[in-house]
């Protein structure tokens, strides 16, 4: 793409960098920066860099957040002893607008995935072993997405909680196996959280 400004290119550039963004729509997108008052694109700029800068992560659950602990970790409304566990934030926003779920998150990272180079000791997974123990967690809901990579991470961090008095337990399989949680539709994703299942059947060979 042939651009008559090199600034225009560089922002081009910048915004088909995005996931999902080719070079067209990084111009349509500039291009329409531009025709804004600069005010306007001064704000949307700003926001970004406050973003980065200001953004902080959970120390209890990994979870997004402004202060040190998130807004769900702090909320007394929810249950502090039921905690979901899910691969990435994007998971957390995905159960969150389903309104099915008051209990408590824990963001893993990613799951085991030893192909790339991904071991339990490059993901969350001490720390959430470390709440089950301090927390009297009653309940461990995995939410995971259904693949292999994503059971092998249930089976590794379940035979290192057995012995603690929690419940374990998994999302039911209303989203198709090898599919993504965070684009399931908001009813499989609740009906899935509401008829979860005892880790003892969900690990059962069929
Ligand atoms: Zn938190």
């Amino acid at each position: 793409m042939q651009l008559s400004s090199s600034l225009l290119e560089n922002a081009v550039n910048e915004f088909a960098k995005l996931p999902g963004i080719g070079k067209k729509t990084a111009l349509r997108l500039v291009l329409h920066l531009l025709k804004q008052e600069e005010d306007h694109v001064h704000v949307f700029s700003d926001s970004i860099r406050e973003m980065r800068a200001g953004v902080k992560f959970c120390r209890r659950c990994h979870n997004i957040s402004d202060g040190e602990v998130c807004s769900i970790c702090e909320s007394p409304t929810r249950k502090q002893r039921v905690i979901c566990v899910v691969e990435t934030i994007r998971d957390v926003i995905a159960i969150e607008s389903t309104q099915q779920f008051n209990g408590t998150y824990h963001v893993l990272g990613g799951v085991i995935s030893p192909l790339d180079g991904i071991g339990p000791d490059n993901l969350h997974i001490d720390s959430l072993i470390e709440r089950v123990e301090k927390e009297q967690t009653e309940e461990l809901i995995f939410a995971l997405n259904p693949n292999i990579q994503g059971d092998t991470t249930i089976y590794y961090i379940q035979k290192k909680i057995h012995h603690l008095p929690c419940k374990i337990t998994t999302v039911a399989r209303g989203i198709a196996f090898g599919g993504e949680l965070e684009y399931a539709d908001e009813i499989t994703l609740g009906r899935s959280l509401a008829n979860r299942l005892p880790i003892e059947s969900y690990m059962k060979p069929m």
